[in-house]
């Protein structure tokens, strides 16, 4: 059986700010396990980055607060951790890659010491010379060419990609046993991107590491995860494996978001992007009902009444919308921009 690697279990955070209280994420719940990649999709403010970071308890605490649920990373709470049981896991235990290396790496460093700083913070009897060795084969392994020269530039001397690559290897240093990887390639051009994408499956498969990729970009989503969730205005509206998703999505947020992934052929025909028309909802009074009901044109009575439950499809697939009531009008999703044939099914390591 598979292992279970984390665990969010209904997890609220709030930020208490001046203006009043930001409902960032409420009633979060999914798992990952062992070797597997897991997309949680969204536009901003929808809550994946801060439930991403609140699983590195990386949020400032406060303003952000965790009001209920559990993080349950290889069968320990991350919540009920001291900071300095934190210091022990981020990096050794769990790594994080951000969206803009630029502004993630430390300019007055070497690009060397910056991968070797996680390693001789996790174990004080490495010599720097064995830390150098390890760094040297950590920028060799994403494929900088030249590392023996590399090692020593700093991160002005590098490029966009290069600069993700070095974050890549920073944060898998210690082998991790989950990476986050927030944004990672947001930042970068299409090409740039591809490769980014192709050498962390690559390592993956070699470390065994799970991941976790925020994104809004759904064509990442299709490039290296096995399932996917899908957040709108701080909760879950659809998960599914990442195939399901793709080929019969049950969510009206969802169908926008693949009706908004550009097609050439559409954006030929009709000379214009599509896009999901208004306004995430209010955090700071988030609506009782479903939360996507000011921006959805199936929105019925119920919906500004009540919160959708999240209704079964079938194993694995979920999604919060009323539509999926057995009493509700019958609905045809809008044709979307899948039209080849769905592949098999599969989970593990791309
Ligand atoms: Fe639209 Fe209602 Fe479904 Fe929300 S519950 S997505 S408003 S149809």
């Amino acid at each position: 059986m598979e292992k279970k690697i984390l665990e969010v279990e209904n997890l609220y955070v709030s930020f208490d700010t001046y203006a009043g209280e930001i409902q960032a994420v409420r009633g979060v719940s999914f798992e990952l396990f062992e070797g597997e990649t897991l997309a949680i999709v969204g536009e901003s403010g929808c809550g994946k980055s801060v439930t991403a970071k609140s699983i590195m308890r990386l949020n400032p605490e406060p303003p952000a607060r965790f009001k209920s649920g559990k993080i349950i990373f290889n069968g320990e709470d991350i919540i009920a951790k001291s900071e300095k049981e934190m210091r022990e896991i981020r990096g050794k235990e769990i790594g994080m890659i951000f969206q803009d290396p630029m502004t993630s790496l430390n300019p007055t460093m070497t690009i060397g010491n910056q991968i070797s700083e996680g390693l001789r913070t996790h174990n004080s009897t490495l010599t720097n010379k064995q830390a150098h060795k390890v760094a040297l084969n950590m920028l060799k392994l994403v494929q900088i060419p030249n590392a023996e020269q590399r090692i020593s530039e700093y991160p002005h001397q590098f490029s966009g990609g290069m600069r993700q690559r070095a974050m890549i290897a920073i944060a898998l240093v210690c082998n991790p046993k989950l990476l986050i990887a927030d944004e990672p390639t947001t930042a970068l051009d299409v090409t740039i991107q591809a490769q980014i994408l192709e050498l962390m499956k690559d390592l993956q498969k070699k470390i065994n590491t799970s991941i976790i990729m925020i994104t809004h970009d759904l064509g990442v989503v299709a490039n290296i995860s096995q399932r996917v969730v899908v957040m709108y205005g701080g909760k879950i509206v659809e998960y599914a494996s990442t195939n399901e998703l793709y080929y019969n999505p049950k969510h009206p947020y969802t169908w926008g978001l693949l009706s908004s992934v550009p097609r050439v052929d559409i954006v030929k025909s009709q000379n214009r992007l599509s896009s999901i028309e208004g306004t995430p909802p209010d955090l700071f009074a988030p609506p009782s009902g479903c939360p996507f009901a000011d921006r959805c044109e199936y929105s019925m009575k119920i919906c500004r009444e009540k919160m959708p439950p999240h209704f079964i499809i079938s194993k694995g697939h979920g999604a919060a919308c009323w539509l999926n009531h057995p009493d509700a009008p019958k609905v045809n999703s809008p044709s979307l921009f899948i039209t080849a044939k769905k592949p098999t099914e599969k989970r593990g390591g791309n």
